[in-house]
């Protein structure tokens, strides 16, 4: 499988992103024009530099508004079509991207686009070029890739043939299957983009959200799949623009970019099964995690965390044999409390791991995926987990699921292993990210993990909306919530705005949360008005309500269950929830979402835990 990505992908110079795209691994590019127009190096220069990269040139783009026009406008077409394969040759690209015209076309007739694409292909094949023909999602008269095949083979000529750009085929609804009835030797080009589901016109959709393979919802491998099975062993060639990788490192962006390919690859070689070429191999299958085996916070000083974590019954598992590091546990809930190297430091997530089957299935298939490792000094009497950085620098540690407790938790002594309480395991981790590393999260949970995005939500907040996006695995023992922080939150560093929060399942909530205020466990308050609201969604009974009210507990309800929980205050960048699910309830009580978000922007300080 040949790999190719569209300069207009990456940010910086047109120098700057061969070299990012050959240091990724790609194969070839795609050379976007504008960004030939604005380079200070020679076509020459250019040629030389990729091919000291051991890039190909295996596209030049775009030339528009090309056909479906009137004789006079043609002959400009033709005069300015010219100009640009003298270029190319001199580029080295015998490939040239021609869009259906939104323009300037004024005549809707196959026939007649036909007759031009084929005096435009004659004239491409005396510079050795060919020409990929490729229909826009608005064009103007040709929108639909059936149509421009219809258009090419109407044309006939062997300089011509299609571009696939799957964009504008499926943000259209447009059936892929159709693909399996153009020759593969017609396909002269491969053009992918994933997209989030969106209600806006398909122009902005396409220029300011196009996404990596991966980090939307577009069926890629399935329209891949359906290009593989004509024969066609062309590029696979990213064209993503969007309003986050233009301002990005290039070099982070295209390694990401080129891990978006490794994994639709994957995807395709799975659907193809024993159909699949060679040249194409499915990850190493490490299935779904099992559950979440901890949670790491670390702070320069813990202690805070730790009277927190004490008052809602956790009880000291041990301290670290060798390192300044202590577990707390309650049921399967497991914090680890790190002070290693954290001078200066505030409370934060920094890590934390999941239990999987077979833990060496997952590191082959986090090394197949290019994932950067994260390391950690061990000692050789401790067990060594494998774990990855994740894009915001969260450190995931796997480790073998166990059914009583896992294997490193020897490694904590002195401490009591009374494990009763009312929390049991961890619900999920609710992750807030800054706005350029969410997709590339998506990703990474999507690929390393197998998990898949299950809700998308907006979150009201002081700061603005916060764009929430839940990764889960299928049977829910692992969930993800990764939130998008409002920009002004992260300029401010606000602490509460980009707090993570770690919410423990239990059972018993009223009584949990009774018990605690009793310890004096710094409940976040909810306001009156959040239960007033509450009476007049749901027929609540009084007392009932007069019981969320008394221990500020959250509620909500779907057609499945129930959901009941509170929150304590912010220490440092790290926040608790406790939370009890009734029955099916597959949420997060988006209603009080809004409400804490306010509770803790409103002048918390860090480190407001009474002690
Ligand atoms: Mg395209
Ligand atoms: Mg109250």
């Amino acid at each position: 499988m040949k790999t190719s990505i569209a300069t207009v992908c990456l940010s910086g110079t047109l120098a700057e992103k061969l070299r990012a795209s050959a240091a990724a691994g790609f194969d070839g590019v795609e050379i976007f024009e504008p960004d030939l127009v604005a380079a200070p190096e020679s076509p020459q220069e250019l040629r030389a530099l990729a091919a000291r990269l051991g890039l190909t040139i295996d596209l030049y783009q775009p030339m528009r508004d090309v056909e479906g026009v009137d004789e006079e406008t043609f002959g400009e077409v033709l005069r300015r079509a010219e100009a640009k394969f003298v270029l190319m040759k001199t580029l080295g690209a015998d490939l040239v991207l021609c869009c259906s015209n939104v323009a300037t076309a004024t005549i809707d007739d196959d026939e007649v686009s036909a007759a031009q694409l084929r005096r435009l292909g004659d004239i491409a094949a005396r510079y050795g070029i060919r020409i990929a023909y490729e229909a826009l999602a608005w064009g103007r008269y040709v929108d639909d890739y059936r149509r421009s095949w219809r258009i090419v083979e109407l044309a006939d000529h062997p300089a011509v043939g299609v571009c696939l750009d799957s964009f504008h085929i499926l943000s259209r609804g447009h059936d892929p299957a159709g693909i399996e009835r153009i020759p593969a030797e017609k396909i002269f080009f491969l053009q992918l983009a994933d997209a989030p589901t969106l209600s806006m016109d398909v122009l902005s959709w396409s220029r300011h959200h196009r996404l990596f393979p991966g980090e939307g919802s577009f069926p890629l491998g399935d329209l891949v799949a359906h290009v593989v099975r004509t024969g066609y062993d062309g590029p696979w060639s990213l064209e993503v623009f969007n309003d986050t990788f233009r301002q990005t490192d290039p070099d982070r962006t295209a390694v990401h970019a080129r891990r978006s390919l490794r994994h639709l690859e994957d995807a395709v070689a799975r659907r193809l099964g024993a159909q699949a070429p060679a040249s194409l191999t499915a990850l190493t299958e490490a299935g779904q995690p099992r559950d979440i085996d901890f949670v790491e916070i670390k702070a320069e000083d813990t202690s805070q965390v730790e009277a927190l974590l004490e008052l809602a019954g956790f009880v000291p598992r041990g301290r670290h044999r060798t390192k300044p590091v202590t577990l707390w546990t309650c049921g399967r809930a497991r914090v680890v409390l790190n002070e290693q190297h954290a001078r200066g430091l505030a409370s934060h997530l920094s890590a934390f791991g999941v239990a999987i089957d077979d833990p060496a299935t997952l590191t082959a298939r986090a090394d197949e995926l290019g994932t950067p490792r994260a390391y950690r000094r061990t000692y050789a009497t401790e067990q060594s987990l494998d774990a990855a950085l994740a894009p915001d620098g969260t450190e995931l540690y796997w480790a073998a699921d166990a059914l009583d407790e896992p294997a490193w938790v020897r490694e904590f002594e002195h401490g009591t292993t009374r494990v009763a309480g009312a929390v049991d395991r961890v619900d999920h981790i609710s992750l807030t990210l800054p706005w350029q590393v969410i997709e590339e999260s998506v990703l990474f949970y999507r690929s390393v993990l197998g998990l898949s995005v299950t809700g998308t939500t907006d979150v009201p907040g002081p700061q603005g909306l916060m764009r929430s996006r839940v990764m889960s695995s299928t049977d829910r023992s692992v969930r993800l919530p990764l939130n998008v922080a409002p920009p002004a939150t992260v300029e401010r560093g606000h602490a509460a705005g980009l707090a993570q929060h770690v919410a423990f399942a239990c059972s018993g909530i009223e009584d949990l949360a009774r018990a605690a205020r009793v310890r004096g466990l710094d409940v976040l308050p909810m306001p009156d008005n959040y239960y007033d609201d509450l009476a007049a969604r749901f027929p609540l009974p009084p007392e009932r309500l007069a019981l969320l009210r008394e221990l500020d507990l959250a509620y909500d309800r779907d057609e499945a269950g129930e959901y009941l929980h509170f929150y304590t205050r912010t220490v440092g960048e790290v926040f608790f929830e406790f939370v009890e699910r009734r029955g099916g309830y597959d949420g997060f009580g988006a209603g009080s979402a809004p409400v804490r978000l306010t509770a803790q922007g409103a002048g918390v300080r860090p480190g407001s835990v009474r002690s």
